[in-house]
């Protein structure tokens, strides 16, 4: 079948959930993607900040052979060695102290909010207990995630969510203070809102919330799904805040392709929440989604990924303003590391449209929004690549 038929049969198949783009992708190498007729791709999209070590990365794959001919998985109710190893990793490079793994983000997030509930029950008994989320936030589209998603559109249909949750904005502190009452129980944030927009919270914000939630015995959940694992520069994006959350969350590049979440807590939060019977799951930490977790972090550090996101990224951002001068189109770049947003002034469709066409695959983050979101282990030379097809799609679009 040639792509155009592949595409009908999607299209007769598959739930309408996506409107996708017109391509069939058939393998990665490094930064690039190739198309089932061919045709390569740069890609700074990484399956949306998920593939950070790159596609066809040898000694990953290796290791994800090597482990499925030995044990793929086994259930909860017994040890595996590639579990305790990266729980144990995770623990080091998070500093945070228990580990509950996941299959997606959704589901991190899900086991969050339970952890504080349970944490705010055990105190009071009640059950009516409040959380306060952000506007413009994107937490997941099961019930839990979705009820504390900041986007009326993605909840409407699916009303009644989980109850007892407020809306605050994103570093209007004032917002979240108005909104807190001896019933709150959890503030939950992305440290860099990814699908909203790319807005980074800001320091005095964090900070400013962080004593909110220690004042009043309220947990600190921080959403780093899409902003963990090396995209800022740092390992998590709390870390270069210093603020540091009593829960968090951890999904896409954790795993590198190999579908994975976590979330942990810290110690104090673990010794009064959830407990032997409270939460479970049948595939979360496998022996083989451990093996890969265990395999990225190794890769991290071999492979010096922070270091090279400190490195590329300000280069990025020089390359990206200097688009946002040439081009009155462009209102402002934001972002932080290798997590970017250029703000168009109107729709971006037609740009990232072009741009495939050009041998570029980039996404939106809202309707006028590019964000680009590359593997973590781009080079310059990928970085004046993207700028040249980018700069010649806008030009041809828009
Ligand atoms: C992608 C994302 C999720 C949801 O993760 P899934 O694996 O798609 O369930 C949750 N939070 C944030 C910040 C995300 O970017």
């Amino acid at each position: 079948m040639n792509m155009q038929e592949y595409i009908d049969e999607a299209e007769k198949a598959l739930l309408h959930t996506y409107n996708r783009y017109q391509v069939v992708l058939d393998k990665g190498d490094g930064v690039y993607l190739y198309d089932i007729e061919g045709k390569k791709y740069l890609d700074f999209v990484s399956g949306i900040a998920v593939f950070a070590l790159g596609y066809n990365n040898k000694e990953y794959n290796d290791a994800l052979k090597a482990q499925i001919d030995k044990l793929l998985h086994t259930s909860n109710y017994y040890y595996n060695v590639p579990a305790i190893e990266a729980a144990k990793k995770l623990k080091k490079v998070s500093g945070m102290d228990r580990v509950f793994f996941t299959n997606s983000g959704a589901e991190a997030v899900e086991g969050a909010i339970k952890a504080a509930r349970k944490y705010a029950y055990l105190k009071d008994g009640k059950t009516d207990h409040e959380i306060i989320a952000m506007n413009h936030s994107f937490h997941g589209r099961t019930f839990g995630a979705l009820s504390v998603t900041g986007n009326p559109k993605y909840r409407e249909a699916f009303e009644p969510m989980i109850g007892h949750i407020k809306f605050a904005d994103m570093n209007d502190l004032e917002s979240v203070k108005a909104k807190v009452t001896d019933k709150t129980c959890a503030v939950i944030l992305e440290t860099v809102q990814g699908e909203g927009g790319i807005h980074p919270a800001e320091k005095a914000f964090l900070e400013g919330v962080r004593g909110i939630c220690d004042e009043k015995d309220i947990l600190l959940i921080l959403d780093e799904i899409q902003c963990g694992m090396g995209r800022t520069g740092a390992m998590f994006a709390w870390q270069k805040y210093g603020v540091k959350p009593d829960i968090m969350t951890s999904a896409k590049a954790l795993g590198c392709g190999v579908p994975v979440g976590a979330f942990m807590m810290t110690e104090r939060v673990a010794a009064s929440s959830l407990t032997s019977g409270d939460h479970g799951t049948t595939y979360g930490g496998n022996p083989f989604a451990a093996a890969a977790i265990c395999k990225v972090l190794e890769l991290y550090e071999k492979e010096h990924v922070l270091e090279n996101v400190n490195e590329i990224a300000p280069y990025l951002e020089g390359k990206l303003d200097s688009l946002v001068e040439k081009y009155d189109v462009i209102e402002t770049r934001r972002g932080v590391g290798l997590m970017q947003g250029l703000i168009f002034k109107e729709p971006v469709a037609p740009v990232i449209q072009k741009a495939l066409e050009n041998g570029l695959i980039l996404i939106n983050a809202g309707t006028n929004i590019i964000r680009l979101v590359p593997p973590l282990i781009i080079s310059k030379e990928d970085v004046d690549h993207m700028t040249e097809i980018l700069d010649s799609s806008i030009k041809n679009s828009i």
